[in-house]
């Protein structure tokens, strides 16, 4: 089955095999050879020093580390700004309220992209925002938001930027520096190409030790995660099988040319699908320059439900993803993360097109 979903992926032959390595408990020194491996992984994905920034690792999904993030990065005084155009946006106002963090949520409508305008005029009139919380890939609809904007503002405010990067770290630029970040929060089963089951921060150890900062939860607390990582040992048992797989997924991406050629990878991919399902008289609903390499996402043909392309490509082979909320009977989502190559998208197209042209 190709699985066009944004994650879990289909694995690479290596990441699968890497599920099947010997039993290991982890407080042993092998985990901790492990652990520290993917540490710098991460990090090395992004050219960051392990001086100043920090990947904490998590057994959990990616709203794991976003919850992480949150709750660990926000101090009790803090107040934070989420900007909010798809499923994820509003997931973290929910994490704010839940937390009883202080916060606004500046709402646009899904598809939309935040207005940096707006954004720098909020900033200005409320001087107590310490931190803003913006989704870099909204993978509701595709779109990228703009990162670099927003986070110009911020860093000219002194305001740290808390990244929800689940659906793009490993696939999308994102200038650590320049964008004010003090955490992003991902995941290894998207772009990385791992398995479910491991999701990660990458803070700022500054940030993570800031005596202000103290824990919301238990479990999700990150400088108590970072603090036993350091010293090669963790909190709680973590997902042994998981971070194997995603030690050999880092391998690969690493071999395959890190960040630079996933992203390549992905934006040929994306072109390939845009440009044959246009061919085919289906088209997206963001522009390409709106949207990451990622995701995109189309409008269905009249006449032709989502179940009804959904299960007839799923009997060819192919699982796509459903839009969400008021998109649920407009758009179809098709994602080329994991082991998916030029072949596949034209196999894909192939069926698209009978389906389309015969839809009963
Ligand atoms: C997938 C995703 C998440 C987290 O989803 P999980 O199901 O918890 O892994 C968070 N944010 C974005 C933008 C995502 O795409």
């Amino acid at each position: 089955m190709i699985l066009l979903n944004p994650g879990p992926v289909n694995l690479s032959p290596g990441v699968r095999a890497a599920l099947s390595l010997p039993d290991l408990c982890h407080r042993e020194p092998e985990f901790a050879e492990l652990q520290a491996c993917i540490r710098a992984g991460l990090l090395e994905a992004y050219g960051l020093s392990h001086q100043r920034w920090a990947a904490v690792l998590l057994t959990g999904s990616g709203t794991a580390a976003v919850e992480a993030m949150i709750t660990s990065l926000v101090p009790k005084t803090g107040y934070l700004l989420v900007i909010d155009n798809g499923v994820y946006g509003e997931r973290m106002s929910r994490i704010a309220q839940l937390h009883n963090i202080e916060y606004y949520a500046l709402r646009y409508a899904w598809g939309d992209g935040a207005r940096t305008a707006e954004v720098a005029a909020f900033l200005d009139k409320q001087p107590k925002v310490s931190h803003v919380a913006l989704v870099h890939h909204e993978t509701t609809t595709g779109r990228l938001n703009k990162l670099g904007e927003i986070g110009k503002l911020c860093a000219a405010r002194g305001i740290g930027v808390l990244l929800d990067a689940v659906s793009s770290f490993g696939a999308e630029q994102i200038d650590f520096e320049g964008c004010a970040i003090v955490g992003c929060a991902a995941t290894a089963n998207k772009c990385l190409h791992g398995v479910p089951g491991v999701s990660f921060v990458v803070a700022q150890r500054e940030k993570l030790n800031a005596p202000n900062c103290t824990p919301r939860t238990l479990y999700l607390d990150l400088a108590a995660y970072c603090r036993e990582q350091d010293q090669g040992g963790t909190p709680f048992t973590q997902s042994v099988q998981a971070f194997y797989a995603l030690a050999a997924a880092l391998d690969e991406f690493k071999e395959q040319g890190g960040l630079a050629q996933r992203q390549e990878r992905y934006r040929q991919l994306s072109q390939q699908l845009r440009a044959g399902l246009s061919q085919r008289g289906l088209h997206a609903l963001l522009k390409e320059d709106e949207c990451s390499v990622v995701l995109s996402a189309f409008r269905l043909p009249k006449g032709l439900g989502y179940e009804q392309l959904h299960d007839r490509l799923k009997e060819r082979g192919f699982v796509i993803y459903a839009g969400q909320g008021r998109f649920a009977r407009e758009i179809f989502r098709i994602s080329t993360m994991g082991e998916i190559t030029r072949d596949d998208i034209e196999r894909l197209l192939d069926a698209i097109g009978e389906i389309v042209r015969i839809p009963n």
